[in-house]
């Protein structure tokens, strides 16, 4: 089973990079996705991190938002601002 050591480490490479082409750590595909969700303004929020094709990841709490990414607001209703994230495996 894939670690969430070896999960923070590709999400430091896919959250530096902004691109999603890094092998999933667990499952080898280039299927990685991240959202994050934050009050509005806000320069920290929660980044959810996983694998469209295993569907395993990790959730970060606290996490700075890099510049130019837009993230859901917490003031969205949870269907909206869950909206394209699965139900996905959290490794802890
Ligand atoms: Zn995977």
């Amino acid at each position: 089973m894939t670690t969430f050591d070896e999960w923070l480490t590709a999400y430091d490479v896919v959250y530096r990079a902004a691109a999603s082409d890094l092998a999933c750590p667990n499952c080898g595909h280039r299927t990685l996705r991240i959202a994050f969700t934050a009050r509005p303004a806000a320069e920290h929020g929660d980044a959810s991190f996983w694998c469209d094709t295993c569907v395993e990841g990790i959730y970060v709490s606290r996490a700075p938002i890099p510049a130019g990414v837009t993230a859901r607001s917490t003031d969205e209703p949870a269907e909206d601002r869950n909206r394209g994230i699965p139900d996905y495996r959290l490794v802890t």
